[in-house]
């Protein structure tokens, strides 16, 4: 299974953001002091930005979104960054590293970098200056394979090579101030994702071995979700391992990933359903193993679906991926999260009967999934099918009373009656 890196990249950033965009907000920054000289900017409420600030100037770890508003759903986070900076009393920014190539940690690079040298793995130079829209303006100047040591604002600070969410992801260790910043090894609380070139036993494996080098006074930051003492560290790290090994025998088995889903393998570890991101559910972290281990030996019933649409219409796309649905067999997967994804590339395209139907079949396939009601009821909005709209995103509702998107839309529409 070969994927387009650009399309997995925005598809991941369009499922993790498609609440938001609806309208452009102004960036936002709520900030908390780790040290006295390292604060987090918890940005658009979705990533943390690090400052590490001294005599010598500032320090930043990744630099969030860029000013495409359409992706990010927010405008100007640069802006707001160096505002945030100003107010600390800082503005001279002197480093920048990047932990890993996805664009809400790396899109700010031109704008944040200017002056700074930018510091990254050498993987992830590489996919950058692979993606047509980065900016070269915004590329590493500065890479390593292994570790590198940087010696700032009184500080010896430690890049390490840690791999598994991606291929190139680094870990950066602050030694004096004893804090970890983990990039998106780790969502707090949380299932993280697995991208394209990432793989769940190097993640495992890179986790267990941050648990086991560092000792116990050690504060660890992930990029997303709140900081974690190293008990807690190991919990996610155990939970990694454990359910990657679960998803490896169920695969020994043969057993599909629609039935791994179906039987609920990891139903003891629901209490890692995202928060900050509803979507990385079990069953999504199911995907991205599978994937990740899986990936090259299974086709995605959802591309070749895709495929079919585009080639001769949304009928005979349908009809194959029912017939395979009805197999259950091997050799292909069923996945909501790219169902989802199809349905609303389709939308993008305003082939809106088309998302609807693709929208629908995943409802089929994921009934418990308050996600793809969301997903529907957004369809028909965009067919002006009040009826449908509204009845999809109460089932939505009541699947997750959490879904403010939907008590949104439902208060929008009830209102302009
Ligand atoms: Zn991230």
């Amino acid at each position: 299974m070969k994927k387009n890196i650009l399309s997995w990249i925005l598809l991941q950033l369009v499922s993790f953001s498609m609440v938001c965009f609806a309208q452009v907000k102004p960036a936002k920054i709520v900030t908390t002091p780790i040290t006295t000289n390292i604060y987090s900017f918890f940005l658009n409420d979705f990533v943390n930005v690090i400052a590490f600030v001294g005599t010598e100037g500032v320090l930043l770890i990744d630099t969030g979104f860029d000013n495409t508003p359409a992706i990010s759903g927010f405008s100007n986070s640069a802006e707001a960054i160096k505002e945030e900076l100003k107010k600390l009393g800082y503005s001279n920014i002197k480093f920048v590293i990047n932990t890993h190539y996805n664009f809400d940690h790396t899109f700010g690079n031109t704008l944040l970098g200017e002056k700074a040298t930018i510091i990254a793995h050498h993987l992830c130079r590489e996919q950058l200056a692979r993606e047509a829209q980065f900016p070269k303006t915004g590329l590493p100047q500065v890479t390593f394979r292994d570790s590198i040591n940087l010696y700032f604002n009184g500080e010896e600070i430690s890049l390490y090579y840690m791999p598994g969410h991606t291929k190139s992801d680094i870990i950066v260790w602050f030694k004096n101030s004893k804090v970890i910043c983990l990039g998106d090894l780790v969502i707090s609380d949380s299932f993280t994702s697995i991208q394209f070139d990432g793989n769940a036993n190097r993640l495992g494996k890179s986790l267990q071995a941050i648990y086991e080098k560092f000792p116990d006074d050690i504060t660890f930051l992930p990029a997303h979700g709140r900081k974690l003492n190293r008990s807690e560290l190991k919990a996610n790290a155990d939970m990694v391992l454990e359910t990657t090994a679960i998803i490896t025998k169920a695969i020994q088995e043969k057993m599909s990933l629609l039935t791994m889903k179906r039987l609920n393998i990891l139903n003891d570890y629901e209490k890692w359903n995202g928060q900050l991101f509803k979507q990385l559910t079990a069953d999504r972290w199911i995907d991205y193993v599978y994937f990740s281990i899986h990936g090259s030996e299974v086709f995605s019933v959802a591309t070749k679906l895709g495929e079919i649409i585009d080639k001769s219409g949304l009928d005979a796309g349908l009809a194959e991926c029912k017939e395979l649905y009805t197999e259950n067999g091997d050799g292909y997967y069923f996945s909501e999260f790219e169902f989802n994804n199809l349905g609303y590339k389709l939308l993008g395209e305003s082939k809106v009967k088309e998302a609807i139907e693709i929208f629908k079949f995943n409802t089929v396939m994921y009934p418990t999934s308050w996600n793809v009601y969301d997903s529907l009821g957004e369809g028909y909005w965009n067919l002006k099918d009040k009826k449908h709209t509204v009845a999809n995103y109460e089932q939505s509702l009541k699947l997750n009373p959490a879904n403010t998107n939907a008590s949104k839309m439902l208060d929008k529409i009830r209102n302009a009656k």
